[in-house]
């Protein structure tokens, strides 16, 4: 180990020895000499330190620079250094003093790639006066001792790189900007920057105490400990001065040392930058920028810090969120996926979807989730002047909460209804929007705090909210356009029909013709009548279903009255119930609305469609099952009155549903089905029964829509309006 070390120091000796020949070697101005010694010296009046000044015009101009920069913001310009000094202080003069020589021994470094002379001067002017506000901070008070010991503590690098450029130059590439991985360099070729440095400033008669601050300022803390105080405040400043943000490491060293406490180191390193910035500017020295990247934090990097890391976490959860929604392939499984996506998200279970009706203007409750809505009852809010959360929520595309309503007169009874059904103390309405369409509604129900925590989140509610509304807004611009395909096919299928019908027609009808006079050629009694009976009836088969073919046709003439619907289904049901369902194990459930006005419309088509609808839920369930029809009177002023805000314009709607618990109907099925020639059932079903139905309804004015999932059963609903069509049956 001894032997090492005195190898190690001959090798340091004899780099210092070629340092000593070479001619090159920087030496300090006399000027500047003389300033130090005499701003060491108490005695020194401010005249004498001008004196000197003056001696050295460019110095004299640099400081007269520097008293009238915008740094010192001074109304009227200083012209005289005596008054320069008076303003500046004997400490600054000597601080500026000391910079501007020592960037003058320097200037004609070569500072090129590895040697970044710029970075060099912003970490030397850094640490100078970084070391002399420590320097203020503890019971040293020698601060222009410590900035001259800053500024000079790495004096060792430049004279390494003006002297052994190409060695150096290897560690120094190698090092990059990592001083540790620098030492480590230095020791492999011999002599480190801190070794030089010391000797320098010793060679240049600088005080002992500058000597050695710049020969520790690497050594490992637990020596730093016991050194003098301004080694220490070298030290210190050395570390902070390359300082990465939240380098806790660091910061705790520096506590150590002095005592003070985080939130001044943070402080201290945001005013000695800026104080750099104005020094090196008013000095003519230029500096590196500080690097962003290792900025000190300040309370706004902080913020900025906060926002970042939360918009980091928002998009990760976001997309986690997403995930489901982009996976859903049908409408069941974006409600899915978008209820599972507010759980990833925030944590909130009781959720109820709404999705907004258009051409009802309404907002209607899709499946609950397993809330406590009684089963198959639909919960709808009207839109129109409407005073409750959810309506306002949507109208003005914003996220609105009960939590502000202070004032609980202020709710509705919508909303305390909504309040109750999701079982917690308060809601908050998240509008799906997308840019164009209100698409519809998230209200979730929780605790107090949990809304309030939820509140908080409103940006990354909102960024959910649209992405869901974009995933249900896609789904509903596909079925819309599969009904447009569907109805394009149907009404090419019925054109064809028609034109076959009147094809076919014709030469039925001359046969039947031809049979007829057939018949009477052969004579009553001939055995050839009853074949002839069996063609006859077998051409008639073939005429009616030409005439089901025509059905689909929108152009018949339909003879209209109003129609007892409840009526008309109950008569049905007594029929059906007989002829199917007492051997099929089907049980019928009727809900009939009593307030169901009477409709107008072609009573016939009307049986034929609650027949078709009938007639395939019973064929459906094979092994039996439960067949509900239901009749609802909706009229949505009474649902806006429940809500507490009437509206003038009340809108009529009769509804009527079928819904069996049957297998429900294949995905492949359910995709065309309201097209002709759809069927699944074989022999004897032509798959026109549904495109009947759909033709009928739509020739009737109203609408009709199938739910279903396999294995859960399906589900008819079909809506007349009654604008003006009411009339007591
Ligand atoms: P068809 O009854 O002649 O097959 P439809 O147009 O009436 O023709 O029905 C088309 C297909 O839709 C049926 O073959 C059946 O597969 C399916 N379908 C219709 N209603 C139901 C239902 N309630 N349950 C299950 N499947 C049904």
């Amino acid at each position: 180990m001894e032997s090492k070390r005195s190898t190690t120091d001959e090798r340091a000796g004899q780099f210092l020895s070629r340092i000593a020949a070479s001619r090159v070697l920087p030496s300090l101005p006399q000027v500047l000499l003389k300033l130090i010694e005499a701003c060491r010296n108490e005695e020194t009046t401010i005249r004498e330190i001008a004196q000197i000044v003056n001696s050295d015009s460019a110095l004299s101009g640099r400081i007269l620079g520097i008293v009238n920069s915008p740094f010192y913001r001074r109304a009227e310009k200083i012209v005289r250094i005596d008054d320069a000094l008076f303003h500046l202080g004997r400490d600054a003069v000597r601080s500026i003093a000391v910079s501007a020589s020592i960037h003058q021994v320097f200037s004609r470094v070569n500072g090129q790639c590895p040697f970044n002379m710029k970075l060099y001067w912003r970490h030397a002017l850094l640490c100078a006066v970084l070391a002399r506000r420590l320097s203020e901070k503890t019971t040293f008070k020698a601060p222009e001792l410590s900035f001259l010991s800053g500024i000079l503590h790495d004096v060792g690098r430049v004279v390494l790189w003006v002297h052994f450029p190409e060695e150096y130059g290897k560690v120094l590439s190698a090092a990059g900007n990592r001083s540790e991985l620098l030492l480590e360099g230095e020791v492999r070729m011999g002599i480190t920057h801190a070794e030089v440095g010391s000797w320098l400033l010793a060679r240049w008669g600088l005080d002992a105490f500058t000597a050695d601050a710049a020969r520790y300022h690497h050594e490992p803390l637990e020596r730093i400990h016991s050194a003098f105080p301004l080694v220490k405040i070298v030290y210190a400043a050395n570390l902070m001065a390359d300082m990465p943000d939240s380098d806790f490491a660091r910061y705790k060293i520096i506590r150590e040392l002095f005592g003070i406490s985080f939130t001044d180191i943070t402080d201290m390193l945001a005013a000695a930058q800026e104080e750099v910035r104005e020094l090196a500017e008013s000095l003519g020295i230029q500096i590196d920028p500080v690097d962003p990247q290792h900025q000190p934090l300040d309370e706004t990097d902080e913020e900025k810090k906060d926002t970042l890391t939360g918009q980091v976490r928002d998009v990760a959860l976001l997309q986690a969120a997403l995930q489901g929604l982009t996976e859903a392939i049908d409408r069941e499984a974006i409600h899915k996926a978008a209820r599972q996506g507010l759980e990833i998200l925030f944590g909130t279970p009781a959720v109820l979807l709404f999705i907004h009706d258009r051409d009802r203007e309404l907002l209607v409750l899709q499946d609950t989730g397993g809330s406590r809505l009684p089963p198959g009852q639909e919960l709808t809010i009207p839109m129109g002047r409407n005073e409750s959360l959810p309506v306002q929520a949507l109208t003005r595309k914003a996220i609105l909460g009960t939590l502000e309503r202070r004032d609980r007169g202020a709710l509705t009874i919508m909303d305390e209804m909504l309040i109750h059904l999701l079982g917690g103390e308060e809601i908050l309405c998240l509008p799906l929007v997308t840019q164009k369409e209100r698409v519809g509604m998230f209200v979730i129900g929780a605790e107090r705090a949990t809304i309030q925590s939820l509140e908080a989140e409103s940006k990354l509610l909102t960024l959910y909210g649209d992405q869901v509304a974009v995933a249900l807004r896609l789904d509903q611009m596909r079925r819309a356009q599969s009904r447009l395909y569907q109805a394009g096919r149907l009404a090419a299928s019925s054109a064809l029909a028609r034109k076959v019908a009147h094809e076919v027609n014709n030469p039925l009808s001359i046969i039947k013709n031809y049979l007829k006079i057939l018949g009477m050629k052969l004579g009553v009694d001939n055995v050839a009548q009853d074949e002839l009976r069996i063609v006859n009836e077998e051409i008639d088969r073939v005429a009616l279903i030409i005439r089901q073919l025509t059905d689909l046709t929108a152009e018949k003439e339909r003879v209209r009255q109003a129609v007892d619907i409840n009526g008309l289904i109950r008569d049905l049901a007594v029929i059906i119930e007989k002829s199917f369902s007492a051997a099929s194990r089907i049980r019928f459930h009727l809900d009939l609305d009593p307030a169901l006005p009477g409709l107008v419309t072609d009573r016939n088509g009307m049986k034929q469609v609650l027949i078709n609808l009938l007639k395939n839920a019973i064929e459906a369930m094979r092994q039996g099952g439960n067949l509900f029809v239901r009749t609802k009177f909706l009229v949505s002023k009474d649902l806006e009155e429940m809500a507490g805000k009437p509206n003038g314009k009340a809108e009529q709607t009769l509804e009527i549903s079928v819904r069996d618990d049957g297998p429900g109907i294949p995905e492949s099925v359910r995709q065309r089905l309201f097209e002709p020639y759809v069927t699944t059932k074989g022999e004897g079903h032509s798959g026109l029964g549904l495109s009947v139905v759909h033709s009928i309804v739509k020739d009737l004015g109203g609408t009709v829509q199938c739910e279903s999932a396999e294995g859960r059963g399906t589900s008819f609903v079909m809506r007349f309006p009654l604008n003006g069509s009411v009339k007591k049956a």
